[in-house]
């Protein structure tokens, strides 16, 4: 058996293209552009070209990339107060500062300054216990996005069983709970798990963001599952010397046995990016709903935004 190849880039694209058209729609009735800010601290290469790609993207859909960057030695009380800043400017959509911070800053507390209805991320601890409880919240973007790859080859996903292994707080937990909301039957497994082949061979659904090259091999795959690797790897190929990335899963082995399976790159990660687009701009229209099409009268403090009603992906 060959497992369905679930192409992220052309879904991604595809919902690209559909946020682009909504976007128009706005701007065409005479309302301002939706704004993302972007905020990154330092100089860590792998954030600065995810922050390149975030602020191209965001630019090609018709948005406003709002970009912040800061020197490595800002402190903690000056990143809290242009947080504070985005907060309050009303044509700020969404507020993402780029993980990891310095250590000398306490990433805990700038989440926790963000307004709830701005963290596109969904890590603030509000939008954690709404996701939790069932509640409207801002949805992680890379749980968001493996959740419509999963629906893009089946719609229905109700008594399935599902496995996440990967525990995170912004990949395997936010993902247990929209499972969870889409009525599988979720186990979650992690570097304690005992005989980790035996979990995932059970599963219908299969979801690894561990970050081990590889290590999902085709002795884990249940005949016919659905898998998703969230996982990126930079491995240097011995033969040539040259790096490339990989997933978690070895994907040569695991196409033989899933029913759908996602590439490493080309899969999880295009989805990632896009999801934080559709999150700002599922922001801007509830608060032009609210009348606040300037912003004006949004209240970042005490008004809350949601993505989308019962956390659809
Ligand atoms: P973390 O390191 O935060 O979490 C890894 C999880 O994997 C932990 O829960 C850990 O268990 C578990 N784990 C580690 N080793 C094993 C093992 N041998 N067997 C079973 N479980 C294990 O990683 P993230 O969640 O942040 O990321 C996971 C992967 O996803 C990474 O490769 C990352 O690069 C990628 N990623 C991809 C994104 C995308 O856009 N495609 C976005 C975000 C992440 P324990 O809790 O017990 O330590």
């Amino acid at each position: 058996m060959t497992a369905t190849l679930i192409d992220g880039k052309a879904i991604a694209a595809a919902l690209r293209a559909e946020l682009a058209a909504r976007v128009a729609g706005h701007v065409a009735q005479g309302y301002r552009k939706p704004g993302l800010a972007v905020v990154l601290v330092g100089n860590d290469p792998a954030s600065e070209v995810y922050v390149a790609s975030k602020a191209k993207q965001t630019k090609e859909i018709g948005m406003l990339s709002i970009e912040h960057r800061l020197p490595a030695e800002t402190t903690e009380a000056a990143l809290l107060a242009l947080v504070a800043r985005l907060n309050a400017d009303p044509g700020v959509d969404g507020i993402l500062v780029q993980l990891p911070l310095p250590g000398h800053i306490d990433a805990d507390k700038i989440i926790e300054a963000i307004a709830p209805a701005k963290d596109v991320d969904g890590f603030h601890p509000v939008n954690v216990g709404r996701l939790s409880t069932g509640g409207k919240a801002f949805v992680p973007c890379t749980p968001r996005g493996s959740l419509k790859l999963i629906k893009s080859v089946r719609q229905d996903l109700s008594g399935l069983h599902a496995v996440v292994v990967g525990r995170s707080n912004i990949v395997g937990k936010p993902m247990l709970q929209l499972l969870l909301a889409e009525n599988c039957t979720v186990t979650v497994a992690h570097s304690r798990t005992q005989d980790l082949p035996m979990v995932c061979r059970s599963a219908d659904i299969l979801v690894a963001a561990v970050g081990r090259p590889k290590l999902i091999d085709s002795r884990y795959v249940k005949p016919g599952a659905i898998v998703i690797d969230v996982g990126i790897n930079r491995v240097t190929d011995k033969a040539t010397g040259k790096s490339r990335l990989v997933g978690d899963a070895d994907f040569d082995g695991v196409k033989e046995i899933a029913g759908a399976l996602t590439p490493v790159p080309g899969g999880v990660g295009p989805m990632t990016i896009a999801c934080l687009l559709e999150n700002t701009l599922d922001g801007y229209e509830i608060r032009l709903k609210q009348g606040g099409g300037g912003g004006a009268r949004f209240d970042p403090v005490t008004e809350w935004i949601c993505t989308s009603g019962n956390i659809q992906p």
